[in-house]
């Protein structure tokens, strides 16, 4: 139950990382140099839900926990199209290696906000390996994430270009890039287990979460069941700026904020403009 070669096909070809160089086969191998790689060689691989639940909830601290989701294959659907899709590649991204695995989550590690998406795009973050980087989603989130003061920098190009999050970090409804940009029921509910134990992580300093699009909000919502907080009744409409303030275990308040997800569909259309983008980031703080 360790990482090792990918089972359902990879790239023998190695091509040079867009910023740290060197050469990588698609989907990325462990252990061999990509900027931020959690995991190495002895990661345990999850293979179904039940050792989703158990080596979730073994993990530590956030850095195992991140690396073990990294190489995580319980999705045999999604495990098959991540890596086809890294080994096919996009014309435009034909010269570079694609990461092929699962993105953990980004950021702060002790964060008083969370952002939670949808899952990787396929030609995004199941590129470069990094939430919400390499697209067009993720130049609208961590420009808005800039101009709050959360991000070091207004753009996210690729894993190792310097960006840092601070006071926010960037989960995930699922980790891995789904076809047509939906999951079934049981890979939201296997996935769930790695965003439980996140946010069991995370909680002692998290006061508010911003939920891209009603995926994400109803995600936030069935794993806070799951954990035990106080949901209201009946359940929170998901809305743009809707406000729900859940309640904690240890009795302190969350504040559960819904968006519009930065999705191109949304952006091109003028569904969501920056400046409402901007309000609702604004909404985590009050
Ligand atoms: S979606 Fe989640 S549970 Fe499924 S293979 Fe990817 S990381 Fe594992």
């Amino acid at each position: 139950m360790t990482a090792g070669p990918s089972e359902a096909g990879s790239s023998a070809v190695l091509l040079p990382h867009p910023v740290a160089g060197g050469a990588f086969a698609s989907p990325v191998a462990t252990g061999t140099g990509w900027p931020g790689d959690p995991a190495t060689a002895r990661t345990p691989v999850a293979h179904d839900a039940e050792t989703v639940r158990e080596l979730a909830a073994g993990a530590p601290g956030l850095p195992e926990l991140d690396a073990r989701i990294s190489v995580c294959r319980a999705c045999p659907r999604l495990v098959e199209w991540r890596e086809q899709v890294a080994v096919a590649k996009r014309a435009a991204w034909r010269g570079e290696p694609y990461w092929g695995r699962p993105a953990p989550g980004f950021g702060d590690e002790h964060p008083s906000a969370l952002v939670i998406g949808l899952a990787p795009a396929a030609h995004g973050a199941n590129r470069t390996g990094r939430m919400f980087t390499g697209d067009r989603s993720g130049d609208w989130i961590y420009a808005a994430l800039h101009r709050a003061g959360y991000a070091t920098q207004a753009s996210s190009v690729a894993a190792g270009d310097g960006l840092e999050l601070r006071g926010v970090r960037i989960v995930a409804t699922a980790r891995c890039a789904p076809p047509a940009n939906a999951l079934t029921p049981a890979e939201r509910a296997t996935c769930g287990g790695w965003l439980d134990r996140e946010l069991e992580l995370l909680l002692p300093s998290v006061r508010s979460v911003l939920a891209l699009g009603q995926v994400g909000w109803d995600a936030l919502l069935a794993a806070g069941r799951r954990l035990g907080w106080r949901i209201p009744r009946p359940k929170p409409r998901f809305g743009h700026s809707a406000v729900a303030e859940l309640g904690l275990p240890d009795g302190r308040p969350l504040r559960l904020v819904g968006c519009y997800h930065v999705s191109q569909q949304n952006t091109f259309t003028g569904k969501l403009t920056e400046q409402m983008l901007d309000a609702a980031i604004a909404r985590l703080r009050e």
